[in-house]
């Protein structure tokens, strides 16, 4: 692993119009180089590999915005590949959200839909195959006998006794492995590649194991089914695939992938070229957790409202959030494509979905806390439309009116009875502007038993008004929203907020830095110590439960006041709340009479680390 401690990037400053569109990275450059070379004539197909058994998260996002990114680039088709070669936790389900998922990020596979359990035929096949080369065997020690010749990192590993069968017994066996005469974990099938490699992964891997289990789409067919290495590499060289793009984990995998397509090969049993494998660092993000596992036990302990709670960092989240596929794009575009693990900082992504949703989203005003305010000399009954631009910078949007009436609804802390210094909005003597209406003056509040502002009081100055030429004559620093207390609808407003309070959650220092400055700062976690836990092997080294981070407050609904254009806003149309942020008309729960809006993101970071960190 990184000698290195990971650094959390923060490029969160960075503009999206400040960016070339299309900077480079590796992969770029590798099949910029291939097309000169003409390695494979011109094609580029790359392939988007999941595993049926979940939901799609933000991390997926990068791998499906990268190999359907360089393919599109290119020309090229990217295939969508289940990869269901476990049929104990697969779903035909799963596959219909994650191919939703995939088209919601705005990518299509052109046809190009495929299982790893098409190939189960030629798979076997192939496995005859090794064995008629005497390059794999049957191997029928038990798993514990088999933990004690892999060896180690370090310590070789030897030979398994039932290394010498011959071809003729090993044909016999597997044939009748498949006959379903033996039970689960009787034999395996080795390929024979090295029992004294430096690399593991060579030390005569499994390529079929014995599961008497039903597969979701092959039913009881078969009794055997082949191992992820063995599967990925045939998958990839039948369908063609030019550049198979996978994440760091792989890279030790990749003489073994090569091995298994290079002997067929040259067996006359694949076509060349072969597909290249190249790793890319997975997306480690600070502020969550990514590994499946984890995902699951979130819903599964009703941390969250399902797999689509707008806090998990899922994609269907993702997308009931109010998060946009071309923010995403923004983001995989900053965050690029590195071949060594690192953090990216929840910051970076938020601003990505900000920057987006400010081009997107039209302008709208809600008063999430409301006070009323009345305007002492506006006449009772009368409405005046003042009109608001739907977006500042694209007038081609139009306007809308908004009704202006005696008595309005602000935000609660925009009074102040002893405003602070540098407050600029409404406390007594002091003037606004009421956003394209009026200057208004503020003369004091009344007041419950209680001491809570019950109404506000102001005069307007009807020289003031927006747009005419009075509106300038006279400067004020602060300036409000409103809405008519005649005309406002009333809406559930959901403010999410992040799952987790702290950057590593579950990590021995979820802050990543010491609290006390006089110690030198701690390195950081390291994302797989962190992230890893999702694969049956991977190690799960976090240090303390990563649910006590959650953050209490990353939900919170209330009854708000909008304006009444909201009443018609259609479920998932994105909106800015004038000085809150950008919500989203929620996909399952907003309807005409009774709308619901999702806080997708804030207008500005507010996430500070608290006093002390
Ligand atoms: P698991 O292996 O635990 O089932 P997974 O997250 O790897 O979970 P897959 O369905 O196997 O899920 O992943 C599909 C593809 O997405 C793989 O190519 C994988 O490398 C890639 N991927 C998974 N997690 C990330 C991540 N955090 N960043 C980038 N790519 C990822
Ligand atoms: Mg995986």
């Amino acid at each position: 692993m990184n000698a290195a401690p990971p650094q959390v990037a923060d490029t969160h400053s960075a503009k999206a119009d400040a960016e070339p569109p299309l900077a480079s990275n590796f992969l770029r450059a590798v099949v910029a180089d291939d097309n000169r070379s003409g390695k494979y004539g011109g094609r580029v197909v790359t392939r988007f590999p999941p595993e049926p058994n979940g939901y799609l998260h933000y991390g997926h996002a990068k791998s499906i915005i990268l190999n359907f990114g360089l393919a599109a680039e290119n020309g090229g088709t990217c295939h969508l590949r289940f990869d269901d070669t476990n049929p104990l936790k697969e779903d035909v389900e799963f596959e219909d959200t994650i191919a939703d998922t995939v088209r919601w990020l705005g990518y299509d596979w052109g046809g190009h839909r495929y299982h790893a359990s098409d190939y189960y035929d030629v798979l076997y096949r192939f496995a005859e195959w090794f064995i008629t080369q005497d390059l794999a065997y049957v191997d029928s020690q038990s798993a514990e006998q088999m933990r004690g010749t892999r060896g180690t990192l370090t310590q070789p590993g030897r030979d398994s006794p039932y290394r010498t069968r011959s071809v003729a017994e090993n044909l016999d066996l597997f044939r009748r492995m498949r006959a379903g005469e033996f039970p689960d974990g009787a034999h395996i099938l080795r390929l024979k590649i090295d029992m004294r490699s430096a690399n593991v992964n060579m030390r005569d891997p499994a390529i079929y194991r014995i599961r008497h289990a039903s597969h979701h789409r092959t039913g009881d067919a078969w009794c055997i089914y082949p191992l992820y290495d063995y599967t990925h590499a045939i998958s990839d060289a039948l369908e063609r695939i030019t550049h198979s793009i996978c994440t760091l984990e792989f890279q030790d995998h990749r003489p073994l992938y090569d091995w298994v397509i290079e002997k067929l090969a040259d067996g006359g049993q694949l076509e060349r070229p072969l597909p290249q494998q190249y790793e890319f660092a997975r997306l480690n993000l600070t502020y969550v957790v990514l590994s499946k596992r984890r995902l699951v036990e979130l819903v599964e302990g009703r941390h969250v409202d399902g797999w689509d709670d707008p806090r998990m960092p899922t994609l269907v989240g993702a997308r009931r959030r109010g998060f946009t596929a071309e923010g995403f794009r923004l983001l995989a575009e900053r965050i690029g494509v590195s071949k060594t693990d690192s953090w990216i900082d929840m910051r970076v992504l938020e601003e990505c979905m900000r920057d987006d949703l400010n081009t997107r989203a039209q302008r709208r005003i809600a008063v999430l806390d409301p006070v009323k305010l009345v305007l002492d000399n506006f006449p009772e009954g009368r409405s005046e439309d003042c009109f608001a631009p739907n977006h500042p910078q694209q007038s081609q949007l139009g306007r809308r009116a908004l009704p202006l009436t005696r008595e309005l609804w602000i935000e609660r802390d925009d009074y102040s009875e002893a405003p602070p210094k540098g407050y600029f909005r409404l406390a007594p003597g002091a003037e606004v502007r009421l956003r394209y209406g009026y200057i208004v003056k503020c003369l004091g509040a009344e007041k419950d038993a209680a001491g809570n502002v019950t109404v506000v009081h102001c005069t307007y100055d009807p020289e003031t008004r927006s747009g005419t030429p009075g509106a300038d004559a006279r400067k004020v620093k602060g300036n409000i929203h409103w809405l008519s207390a005649a005309h406002a609808i009333s809406a559930e407003v959901r403010l999410y907020d992040r799952l987790f309070h702290v950057p590593f959650p579950g990590a021995k220092n979820p802050w990543g830095v010491r609290a006390d400055a006089a110690v030198p700062e701690a390195p950081l976690p390291s994302p797989r110590a962190v992230v890893a836990g999702d694969d049956d092997d991977a190690v799960e080294i976090a240090e303390r439960d990563y649910r006590d981070d959650l953050n209490p407050d990353s939900k919170r609904v209330i009854t708000a006041l909008v304006e009444p254009a909201l009443g018609a806003a259609v479920p998932e149309e994105r909106v800015q709340f004038e000085r809150h942020g950008y919500f989203v008309a929620d996909m399952a729960d907003h309807a005409p009479g009774r709308p619901v809006f999702n806080r997708a993101v804030t207008l500005r970071d507010s996430w500070t680390k608290p006093a002390g960190r």
